[in-house]
């Protein structure tokens, strides 16, 4: 039998694989998407983006009916039935699923099942069957890493994904690594009733946002009763019959901690090995596919995406590189990628969403910085909602007084940021984000108030 032909293959149906398939569809492409996994979505649909804001929105509404008294609103006799959790999250990643496949479908991106391998530049092996392309798309995406001498065993010890199927809320668990996965994870069950301790070897937790942001957001946190040790290191874990000793190790001190459950969550490890790489030009340095700023590799006609490239490993990001890549490789007139602009998001309680630069990364860059802040205890929505915690904070610079970056800790912060993303995309002074009518009563409101901050004229702090 002739080999197929295909004018595109994608190896990986994740936010990368899938969102390239159905542009390359729309683009009159012949494509298809190789996916290992029984079902398409990848990482963020099967295990991370989709499931876990799903789990979010139930300790939301828990949480909000544990303080509906404040409310004027007695609830009876309110219970968690956690199963019933679970399969309400297992509906909403199926019904995203099914949207995927019925977007194969309307782009006539052909779904193959199996496990690829690139055979040369032109073909790729799928479980043994040849396929002929002109071009690939490498987006094998990303797993959970173990820490050295911390070994995931999926029962005491567990993962991203292995705690995504627990059946019970464990009483209590530590958290090691406090990025946006073990922030999340602690959000939820600590909202859920169990007792959360967070670990991490930065001063702060969620480190990589603005250092005021960061400061706000472990306040609050430990606040809500989370016990946080930061600048801290878990030394080991023993797993004994009811649960873990953890020796934990902060500015010299140690200290055990036993818990249920230890979450393991220190990062991810990109899937480049057994795939056949190594008999292409692909350039793979510390685990990474080295790509140029169109998303090629070192072999013509492969392209790489997503979280197995050294850019920010986030959903959004893999689908901007897809869509780059089909659209670079079908010869439109693009450009690269700005990965300032890029959002980063955790939907914690509260939320914390940034664009652009910090102020730390602005003045190491050389601008001469100003900012601003607005407090959402001074923010009339906020108060409606009764969540006044946190903040919105402006970077700009001082010349042209262009935005450079926006931060914010508090309520919808991962839907408000999309108007600092709009400000940067369109190179906005402050001013412009200051003189512009936001609804009243709003969140968004903050925005506008924090960028009148820089200029020092906030109307109501
Ligand atoms: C718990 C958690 C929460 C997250 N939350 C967010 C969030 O809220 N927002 C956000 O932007 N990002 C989030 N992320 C990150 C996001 O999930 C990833 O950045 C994103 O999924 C990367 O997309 P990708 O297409 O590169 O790879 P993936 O989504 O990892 O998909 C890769 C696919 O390739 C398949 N594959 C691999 N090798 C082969 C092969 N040889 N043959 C065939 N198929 C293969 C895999 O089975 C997989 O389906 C989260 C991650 C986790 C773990």
């Amino acid at each position: 039998m002739a080999d197929q032909q295909y004018d595109l293959v994608i190896i990986g149906s994740g936010p990368g694989g899938y969102v390239a398939g159905i542009r390359a569809g729309q683009l009159g492409m012949n494509v298809a998407v190789v996916e290992k996994d029984p079902q398409v979505g990848g990482t963020c649909l099967l295990r991370g983006c989709i499931p876990t804001k799903a789990l979010l929105e139930n300790a939301d509404i828990w949480h909000k009916i544990q303080k509906s008294k404040e409310f004027g609103i007695t609830v009876g006799d309110a219970k968690l039935d956690f199963a019933a959790v679970q399969t309400r999250k297992q509906g909403v990643v199926n019904a995203n699923v099914k949207g995927i496949e019925f977007l194969f479908r309307k782009n006539k991106v052909e779904r193959i099942a199996g496990f690829a391998k690139v055979v040369d530049r032109n073909t790729v092996d799928v479980d043994g069957k040849q396929l002929k392309a002109k071009n690939i798309i490498l987006a094998m995406g990303s797993v959970p890493k173990d820490l050295p001498h911390i070994k995931a065993d999926g029962k005491r010890i567990i993962n991203s994904d292995h705690i995504l199927e627990l059946k019970d809320v464990p009483k209590s668990m530590l958290v090691i690594g406090a990025g946006a996965v073990g922030c999340e994870f602690a959000s939820i069950f600590a909202r859920f009733g169990t007792k959360v301790t967070i670990v991490e070897v930065m001063p702060l937790l969620l480190p990589i946002e603005d250092e005021e942001i960061s400061k706000e957001f472990t306040r609050v946190f430990k606040k809500q009763g989370v016990d946080v040790f930061t600048d801290a290191k878990v030394l080991s874990c023993e797993v004994g019959e009811n649960g873990v000793k953890s020796v934990i190790e902060t500015k010299g001190k140690q200290q055990t901690i036993e818990t249920e459950l230890v979450l393991s969550a220190t990062g991810r490890r990109a899937v480049t090995e057994n795939c056949g790489l190594e008999k292409t030009k692909v350039k793979v340095e510390r685990g990474m596919v080295q790509v140029d700023p169109f998303m090629r590799t070192g072999e013509p006609g492969i392209y790489a995406i997503g979280d197995i490239v050294p850019t920010p490993a986030l959903a959004h990001v893999a689908s901007a590189e897809g869509i780059l890549a089909v659209e670079h490789m079908k010869g439109l007139d693009v450009r690269p990628l700005n990965y300032d602009h890029v959002p980063n998001c955790t939907y914690t309680d509260p939320e914390v969403a940034s664009v652009g630069l910090t102020e730390k990364k602005a003045k190491e860059r050389g601008y001469d910085v100003k900012t601003g802040k607005f407090a959402f205890t001074a923010n009339a929505k906020a108060k409606i909602l009764g969540e006044t915690a946190g903040f919105v904070k402006f970077v700009s610079e001082k010349k042209y007084d262009e935005v450079l970056g926006v931060h914010i800790v508090g309520p919808r912060a991962t839907e408000l940021i999309v108007e600092g993303c709009a400000a940067l995309e369109l190179e906005a002074t402050t001013e412009s984000i200051a003189r512009t009518i936001h609804a009243h009563p709003t969140l968004s409101e903050a925005l506008m108030e924090a960028a009148e901050d820089v200029l020092g004229h906030s109307i109501h702090q």
